[in-house]
């Protein structure tokens, strides 16, 4: 079994008290159908879990009738990306089994094609975990916090990372698992972690990297919605 994973658990309102970004429409969508949308058309993916905020499950499912859509599971998230992942991999390891596949997508990542979810699972498949991630085309600086130049990335090795990132189910259960008794140890700072790779790496996993592309991005900011907007039917 493949199982996408999308991670919508973030309460962040844009300017104006608006509601999360998730909710927010693209183009006359909001942006969680359109990421949901991304999975239900691939025919390889066998179920769908969603992590939203706990006060926003009802309008979440009310979204969904309106717009004639459904998924297997609807859970409520933690107070981070981590641990809003954390509980979505304890959730789906108590119904799949260590073998199933789990794909990882942040629900800002609405744009998210095909060939990106075949290759996740693929990969997934033969090696245990993988992350999309893409290559920088710019030359990469590492600045102090004076904003002045401290050093340079070596660009051939260089990557950004992206969503789905996509685990044996048993594997990132482990890895959570590990993790965070480390962090309860005070051996790791959580706000270090920002997604799933990072986690399976601290737990020793080897984790592959597939190509993701340039459309596949994260909607954060104001502008991000107008790229979106332009980029997305
Ligand atoms: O904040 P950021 O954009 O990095 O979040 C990445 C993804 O993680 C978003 O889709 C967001 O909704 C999700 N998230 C979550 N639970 C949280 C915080 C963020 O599922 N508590």
């Amino acid at each position: 079994m493949n199982i996408a994973l999308i991670l919508a658990g973030g309460t962040g309102v844009r300017a104006k008290g608006d509601k999360p970004k998730q909710f927010i429409d693209i183009n006359g969508t909001p942006m969680l159908i359109r990421t949901i949308n991304c999975f239900k058309q691939v025919p390889q993916i066998d179920s769908i879990c969603v992590v939203v905020p706990k006060e926003y499950i009802t309008l979440t499912e009310n979204m969904m009738r309106a717009y004639n859509m459904s998924v297997d599971h609807l859970i409520a998230g933690g107070k981070d990306r981590r641990e809003s992942s954390y509980i979505g991999v304890k959730y789906l390891a108590d119904i799949f089994t260590e073998e199933d596949i789990v794909l990882i997508h942040d629900g800002a990542r609405p744009n998210v094609n095909q060939r990106i979810i075949i290759d996740n699972i693929n990969v997934a498949r033969r090696n245990g975990a993988a992350v999309t991630a893409i290559r920088g085309q710019d030359t990469l600086l590492i600045g102090d916090c004076e904003n002045n130049v401290a050093g340079y990335v070596n660009r051939e090795n260089a990557y950004m990372v992206q969503t789905p990132q996509s685990f044996r189910l048993g594997l990132i259960k482990h890895a959570h698992e590990k993790i965070q008794e480390e962090i309860i140890d005070g051996k790791i700072n959580p706000g270090e972690i920002t997604d799933d790779s990072r986690i399976a790496v601290l737990a020793e996993n080897k984790v592959t990297i597939v190509a993701g592309d340039k459309f596949n991005i994260k909607v954060t900011t104001q502008e991000d919605f107008g790229i979106i907007c332009n980029i997305m039917e």
